[in-house]
């Protein structure tokens, strides 16, 4: 493909894109095709001839459209969003075109110094703690990840090597292989029993143990302090070493929040700043960027107590798939765990210590230009923008927990609306009494809304209650949507408990 060729082939195809775009509500939302489909569909081989563009493009429409779920679907409501924007899909456009694998400054300085701009502007426009910021007292800084799991592993990582260097103190030699050996099988990293799993496989990947604090429905699913303390003594008493927790903003099946203060209070007796302290990571991969938003800022007062935070933009703020965002209080212990200097990597600007070289950041080597589409995003949107786009959802999630409200005769809210999502379930009548009968209820319902296909919900299982999830905040989700789902989930209701 040539320049010309290329540039024909591109407007073809910005126009199906911006033609699916257009026609997206009108689309079935989940994929309804057969394990296997494409299989049928492609030939066997690939082809030994090159193919022009229009044939290629053909079957985009034809072959792999219908085994799509449309996640920029206004009836797409399951899981988080995967939300996406015009400026992004073209921040995405340049970063392909000006491709390369940029892990030092010197691969391509604008790689570098745009990332740490935008982290700083969206850490500012966050209000986070001046700690997390690339010019802070504490020399803290963001960087891109692909995924929270990533950010999540790595923080891991750096979190377990600075405790085990802190809690190993004067050794060296064999003396310190060993002790670090005897120590690493002890360390235990903790999430609660709402924290994603991404916690739980980052222990796995790190070698390390997991446990879980429960989480209580009396305390609205958070992790309080009480909990924390309790599992932290049983753990010190069988000798093992909590290092790590992740406390989450917004958990994945209720979005609670855990209860930070009483877990940085409860932190500071048990394991109090310095060394052998708990290194506290701040998974939002959601509802972080909810604090672009004044009226939730108060929830990031106190993020400096502790050690690291990372929020999705590919989820909640317009940015497409993928762009995790992740801050450290102090960008060392990040460095210090994962720094490799090999001597093709040497030069003068590392050298100097003058430049951020990403690569000591992250776990992968190579890394993309994906703070363009950031940087388009803030620009295109503005700050006034973003706030608009997260207040909407949060305004269609109270809309829609009203309307549920309305026939309390059907439904019963079990948590929410919590940045936009409410989490609710069947009410059972007549001789639906247990709760196995009442969850066979509304899994019924909420089997039959996704065989519909007019509109696509998540479940989950809280404290034992099987439970639908909605979660308007789609890009293109609009009150008129928000009813319809109701209605639909209403016919739904109505037939399961006829
Ligand atoms: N953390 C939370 C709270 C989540 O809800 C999710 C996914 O929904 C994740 C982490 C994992 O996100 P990722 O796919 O970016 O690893």
């Amino acid at each position: 493909m040539d320049s010309k060729q290329f540039r024909e082939a591109a407007v073809a195809s910005i126009d199906e894109i911006v033609k699916y775009y257009d026609t997206i509500e009108e689309r079935p939302v989940v994929s309804t095709v057969e394990p296997g489909y494409l299989r049928k569909l492609l030939p066997d081989h690939a082809p030994e001839d090159g193919e022009a563009w229009s044939d290629i493009q053909k079957d985009v429409e034809s072959k792999i459209v219908p085994g799509l779920t449309h996640w920029q679907s206004p009836n797409f409501l399951a899981w988080f969003p995967s939300s996406s924007s015009f400026p992004a899909m073209l921040g995405e456009m340049y970063s392909t075109a000006f491709t390369g694998a940029a892990f030092n400054w010197i691969c391509s300085p604008a790689v570098t110094e745009l990332e740490t701009i935008v982290l700083d502007w969206l850490a500012k426009a966050f209000a986070l703690p001046e700690c997390y910021l690339s010019n802070g007292s504490t020399h803290g800084g963001g960087v891109i990840h692909g995924t929270a799991s990533e950010a999540i592993a790595t923080v891991m990582v750096a979190a377990r090597d600075k405790y085990l260097r802190e809690t190993t103190p004067g050794l060296s030699g064999e003396e310190l292989e060993d002790a670090i050996a005897i120590k690493r099988s002890k360390l235990v990293a903790l999430g609660s029993a709402a924290t994603h799993s991404a916690t739980k496989k980052a222990a796995m990947i790190t070698g390390v143990r997991y446990r879980s604090v429960p989480v209580h429905a009396k305390d609205g699913y958070k992790l309080t302090g009480e909990s924390l303390q309790a599992t932290i003594e049983e753990l010190r008493a069988k000798g093992l070493e909590p290092f790590y927790l992740t406390a989450t903003l917004g958990t994945t099946d209720t979005c609670s929040t855990d209860d930070f203060d009483s877990i940085a209070d409860v932190l500071a007796e048990l394991a109090p700043p310095g060394p052998g302290e708990v290194w506290v990571h701040v998974d939002a991969a959601y509802a972080g960027v909810a604090l672009v938003c004044p009226e939730y800022q108060h929830i990031a007062a106190h993020l400096d107590r502790f050690h690291s935070f990372n929020t999705n933009l590919h989820k909640w703020l317009l940015t497409n798939f993928d762009c995790s965002v992740l801050w450290v209080r102090q960008r060392n212990w990040l460095i210090e765990a994962l720094s490799v200097t090999l001597a093709i990597l040497r030069n003068d600007y590392t050298d100097s210590g003058l430049v951020t070289d990403y690569r000591d950041w992250q776990i992968p080597f190579g890394r993309r230009f994906r703070s363009l589409k950031v940087w388009f995003v803030i620009r295109s949107y503005g700050i006034k923008g973003l706030q608009a786009h997260i207040r909407k959802h949060v305004g269609l999630g109270e809309k829609f927990a009203e309307l549920v409200k309305t026939r309390s005769d059907l439904f019963e809210i079990v948590t929410g609306p919590r940045f936009a999502l409410t989490v609710f379930k069947l009410k059972g009548k007549g001789d639906v009494t247990t709760l196995e009968e009442q969850n066979a209820l509304t899994k019924t319902a909420h089997d039959a809304v996704n065989n519909e296909g007019k509109i696509f919900l998540s479940s989950t299982v809280v404290g034992g209650v099987f439970a639908m999830r909605h979660c308007p905040a789609t890009p293109f989700v609009e009150e008129e949507h928000v009813v319809k789902h109701f209605e639909v989930l209403v016919a739904a209701a109505e037939k399961a408990l006829a």
